[in-house]
């Protein structure tokens, strides 16, 4: 074991914290909650359009309906007149007579009705053409957003490469047993597996190492692998 050995698997160590601390931030970018924001808005306005689109419909299928009555009333109203032309007997004529108004009262009811209708429709078409605006908005911005997260991310993802790229070197270079020890101790310590020694405190747990420790870490000679009697991290002398 030499103590260049130990410099490098903490060069490693320096560089794995700042893969973990790219990883992080990638996974945090203020850019993903902006774009996650817009998403559930457009999604928002979605639902809300599609409620008020299905109250609407609700209204313009009994419109049509009443409109087809109203046609359908139209039709027998013009026969009716026509035969009422050739008629000349008088009471074929009272009872085309008397059949017109009660057509002519029951459209008056049914346009009356359409009318109403109408007067739902209208707000509804104004809150939909609103919805379907904002919605148009908030689409514009989300294509922003992604966009802004596409390129954040991959300015860390780039970093992160050349780091990892890095690391890989610097590793290629530390006996297997020793990368092995390294990433099990990693594992197991948050991320920390070797940590400077300085005076008498390891940097890893930041605790002074008690005396009698403290002198027997130092009679190692100086390309013994030590550990700190704390957290177990090894220590870079
Ligand atoms: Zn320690």
């Amino acid at each position: 074991m030499t103590t260049d050995l130990l410099h490098t698997l903490l060069a490693v160590q320096e560089l794995d914290t700042r893969a973990d601390q790219l990883r992080h931030r990638r996974a945090s970018l203020p850019e993903r909650a902006q774009r996650d924001q817009l998403a559930a808005l457009v999604e928002s306005l979605g639902a809300t359009a599609r409620e008020v689109g299905a109250a609407r419909s609700v209204f313009a299928t009994e419109q049509e309906q009443l409109e087809s009555f109203v046609a359908e009333g139209e039709r027998k109203r013009a026969s009716l007149e026509t035969k009422s032309r050739s008629t000349f007997v008088p009471r074929d004529a009272q009872a085309i007579s008397d059949e017109l108004n009660a057509i002519a009262t029951r459209q008056a009811h049914l346009e009356d009705r359409i009318l109403e209708l109408m007067e739902e429709i209208e707000p509804l078409d104004a809150q939909l053409a609103d919805l379907a605006a904002r919605e148009e908005t908030a689409r514009a911005d989300l294509a922003a957003a992604t966009a802004a997260l596409a390129e954040a991310q991959a300015a860390v993802d780039a970093e992160l490469s050349g780091t990892v790229e890095e690391r890989a070197g610097l590793a290629s270079g530390v006996p297997a047993a020793l990368m092995e020890r390294y990433e099990k101790l990693r594992a197991r310590m948050g991320g920390v597996a070797v940590a400077r020694l300085e005076g008498s405190r390891c940097l890893g747990c930041h605790l002074e190492l008690p005396r009698g420790e403290l002198e027997e870490v130092r009679r190692e000679p100086p390309d013994a692998l030590v550990t700190c009697p704390q957290c177990a991290r090894l220590l870079v002398r």
